[in-house]
């Protein structure tokens, strides 16, 4: 029998564990040890790994079976799954009392994944399925009792509108996720004017701004370095939060945008820049600012409202800024107070050469 070294087990992704014919640990590689701890070998199986699962079909194998396989969750200290196989080395214990093998394979994050993908196409689904409805009865009411009524007529094409340009709104910004989800590990190598940009994403957005009297400021210092990043994502990072502080802010207020050099971006030693969106709007409680990133999350649906600037809300916004800077390795906080408004920053690193523009 050719013998594998134990190096070779030890890179094994897999926990190896081999146990002799009264189920003591016989020897266990790298992954098995930082499972069932050093303390495991040569004692009973059932002192390290105590899942009567894994126990009885070590018996079952001891007492005569090929093999056994399953799937077990170990709950504490952090639930994790696993996937097992007990397989009989040979007929009778090997010379060095080694009987059989028991393979663990750690499941837990393709079952997050998997439940992860199983609730995104579940809220897709819901998100698109409401309009949807909407549209359907409309054009129902329409084909029915109110096909000679010219007002009801009027009013309903004008909700179906709003309702379809609320789902073209979703199946942009889903696209406009996985495209950035798709290369988010290769950084962004262009030149972007910063300054440009904002001018251009705020004179885009005044027609909604002017709808509830909201006065968009820039304030760009002349500071502010040429970035290194993909000019189009920039523009969609900047339009984002500056839709949303118009979008949730009310009437009559302001919009403050503001751009300037910083010496690191946080988290790197690189130089950069700075982008501040201020509002004063509702505010943010602090417990929900960590969860704004999510898909599809929202703060409450009453907000969520805004029909009045035809700017409707996916909960997709944010997770779109999120993964663009992650592409750009720069970073972006929030602060926010009641009934006093919100500040978003987005920093981003500078290009090396200055004068690329
Ligand atoms: P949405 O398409 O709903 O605007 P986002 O991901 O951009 O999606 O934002 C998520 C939620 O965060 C919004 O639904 C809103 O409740 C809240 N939010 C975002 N920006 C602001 C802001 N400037 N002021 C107050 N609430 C905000």
């Amino acid at each position: 029998m050719t013998l594998i070294p134990q190096q070779v087990f030890d890179r094994l992704p897999s926990a190896i564990i081999v146990i002799d014919d009264q189920r003591r640990v016989m020897h266990a590689n790298k992954s098995a040890v930082s499972l069932i701890g050093e303390n495991a070998l040569n004692r009973d199986l059932s002192l390290s790994l105590r899942h009567p699962v894994i126990l009885d079909s070590a018996d079952d194998v001891l007492a005569g079976a090929t093999e056994r396989a399953g799937e077990i969750t170990i709950p504490a200290p952090v639930a994790q799954s696993f996937t097992f196989h007990v397989e009989r080395l040979h007929d009778a214990p090997l010379p060095d009392g080694s009987f059989a093998t028991l393979v663990l394979d750690d499941v837990t994050s393709a079952h997050k994944t998997e439940e992860m993908r199983a609730s995104f196409v579940a809220n897709v689904s819901h998100e698109l399925r409401s309009p949807l409805t909407a549209i359907i009865g409309f054009i129902e009411t329409l084909r029915g009792p109110a096909s000679d009524d010219v007002d009801a007529r009027q009013r309903f094409l004008s909700i179906m509108h709003r309702e379809s340009q609320r789902m073209a709104r979703l199946i942009d910004d889903l696209l406009s996720l996985s495209r950035v989800e798709v290369n988010e590990h290769v950084a962004p190598q262009d030149a972007v004017d910063v300054t440009q940009t904002l001018h251009n994403v705020m004179e885009a957005l005044q027609p909604q701004a002017a709808i509830k009297r909201i006065k968009l400021n820039l304030n760009a210092d002349k500071s502010t370095p040429v970035a290194l990043g993909d000019a189009d994502q920039l523009h969609q990072v900047f339009r984002n939060l500056i839709e949303n502080a118009i979008k949730y802010s009310s009437d009559d207020s302001a919009v403050e945008v503001s751009s300037k050099s910083v010496a690191r971006v946080p988290g790197s030693a690189r130089p950069g820049l700075s982008v501040t969106v201020h509002d004063q709007g509702p505010g943010i409680p602090k417990s929900l600012i960590p969860r704004l990133t999510e898909r599809f999350y929202r703060i409450d649906e009453a907000r969520s409202n805004t029909a009045e600037t035809g700017m409707s809300s996916t909960g997709l916004g944010l997770a779109i800024v999120k993964h663009i800077v992650n592409r750009h390795r720069g970073h972006m906080t929030a602060q926010s107070e009641i009934g006093i408004g919100s500040t978003f920053t987005v920093y981003l690193p500078a290009h090396p050469d200055q004068n690329a523009i």
